[in-house]
């Protein structure tokens, strides 16, 4: 484990997959992790973050912005309406957005703000209730709305259920994704980021598998 090895073992997989390294964007998911360990990966020269609060992520990465040139930082958690000035103020993409509130907020800042994050909408892709995402019915005409909103929509985002094989989820995001014309696809994490790589994904999002575990009372 550790950033060295999620690094070869994610261009393994995009090369097996016939595609190139640098087409897979390596996120790390920093959430809840401590600053020594965030700052230690910083150190080992990776710029790609990701965060599930906006609060959190607030209260962290201004600083080691400061001192770490060139951050890219994600959102990957869920979004509320109060909070998207300063998420857009904060990150360069946010991954979750799946509801028209959101992207009439998101799209009504941008304007007054003269610029927006990189967006991916979040398919709900096991129709799981407790889950966040738009439903698969839903996605065509959600990525339309999206788009009559000007917003910068990249791609497709889904957290698969977790007692299904992943790569059902993987290939059915695939599938809305190329059907609407979208190339960026934000799909697996430490368990199952090579599936997600030989399924097209884009960007993984990797926590525990650079950073070790999570502390389980903060887990998000
Ligand atoms: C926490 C989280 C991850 C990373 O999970 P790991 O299993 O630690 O790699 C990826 N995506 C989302 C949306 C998360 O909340």
């Amino acid at each position: 484990m550790g950033l060295e090895e999620i690094r070869s073992r994610v261009a393994k997989a995009a090369a097996e997959a016939g595609r190139a390294a640098e087409d897979v964007r390596l996120i790390a998911v920093s959430k809840v992790q401590p600053d020594a360990r965030v700052e230690a990966v910083l150190g080992e020269g990776h710029r790609c973050f990701g965060e599930n609060r906006v609060q959190e992520a607030q209260g962290k990465w201004p600083e080691f912005r400061e001192r770490f040139e060139g951050v890219d930082l994600h959102l990957i958690g869920p979004l509320q309406s109060n909070k998207a000035r300063v998420a857009m103020e904060l990150f360069d993409a946010i991954h979750t957005v799946d509801r028209p509130k959101i992207a009439t907020t998101i799209a009504r800042l941008a304007d007054e703000m003269g610029r927006c994050p990189d967006l991916f909408i979040q398919v709900n892709t096991g129709e799981e209730p407790q889950k966040a995402g738009c439903l698969p019915s839903e996605v065509d005409g959600f990525v339309a709305e999206c788009r009559g909103l000007s917003l910068p929509v990249k791609g497709l985002m889904c957290i698969p259920p977790v007692e299904e094989e992943p790569s059902l989820h993987f290939a059915l995001l695939a599938k809305f994704a190329a059907r609407n014309g979208l190339t960026g696809l934000s799909m697996g994490m430490s368990a199952d980021f090579e599936r997600a790589i030989a399924l097209g994904a884009t960007h993984v999002r990797v926590g525990s598998a650079i950073f070790g575990e999570r502390v389980p009372a903060a887990k998000a």
